[in-house]
């Protein structure tokens, strides 16, 4: 999933503070999911952001709240329908690409950003995330036991650890694994230790963010005659 987490009340007040007509809109998928953006959290920001407003007798200023199922879907958009282009301002707690398809929905409108993404990760226990993938667009878990070298080697190294690593943790952050020594140890869990001893080719960068903003177009899922959206 994508994790995100809110940016504080001060940053949301003052970036809505030119507008007088603001509406919240949660997303309820992955940021739900980590309890930074869905219809609890957004409710919760709709009130505190109320009370904030009166407190700086700006009480006139509308902020309304409202979550769909997912930002990131021109078709759940929908059920905003005109209803957001009422709004001056639309506050986005989806991921950053939520935030942009709102954007992109309602051109006149001033859209802003309620959460700083932060990865693609997973739960590893009750109230904490890690990050797990970088989305380099050519995938070799296979090569390295399951585990991602480019995500979770500080260094992004391809053919062993660098030497820094002491008792399993990464030299650069305490309480940082060593990505390379949960390779290593996982590798010879399941018997694949040689596969280790040949020489890793270099990475592929061309289909990561490097090459440019990415696109993934699946033909036989466009709809005939209408070709892939621009
Ligand atoms: S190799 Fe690439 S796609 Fe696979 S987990 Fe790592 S960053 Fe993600
Ligand atoms: S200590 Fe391990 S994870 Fe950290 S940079 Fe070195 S090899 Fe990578």
């Amino acid at each position: 999933m994508i994790v995100a987490n809110r940016k504080n009340i001060r940053e949301i007040r003052d970036m809505i503070k030119d507008h007088k007509r603001v509406l919240l809109v949660g997303c309820g998928t992955c940021v739900t999911v980590c309890l930074a953006g869905g219809e609890r959290e957004t409710g919760i920001l709709g009130s505190a952001l109320r009370m904030a407003l009166k407190l700086d007798d700006r009480e006139g200023v509308v902020v309304d709240e409202c979550t769909i199922e997912r930002q990131c879907d021109d078709a759940f958009i929908d059920a905003l329908g005109s209803h957001g282009a009422e709004y001056d301002a639309i506050c986005s707690f989806g991921c950053g690409a939520g935030v942009q398809a709102l954007a992109e929905r309602f051109p006149k409108t001033a859209v802003y950003p309620g959460l700083n993404t932060q990865f693609m990760g997973i739960l590893e226990a009750q109230g904490v995330w890690t990050e797990k993938c970088s989305g380099c667009g050519n995938c070799r878990l296979g090569e390295f036991a399951g585990i991602c070298p480019i995500t979770r080697c500080s260094k992004r190294l391809f053919n062993g650890p660098c030497g820094g690593s002491r008792d399993g943790e990464c030299e650069v952050r305490e309480g940082l694994d060593c990505a390379w020594q949960l390779i290593y140890d996982r590798a010879r869990e399941i018997g694949m230790l040689d596969k280790l001893e040949s020489i890793a080719t270099p990475h592929d960068w061309s289909s990561g963010l490097d090459g440019g903003t990415r696109k993934v177009v699946r033909e036989d899922q466009c709809i005939a005659g209408l070709g892939p959206k621009a």
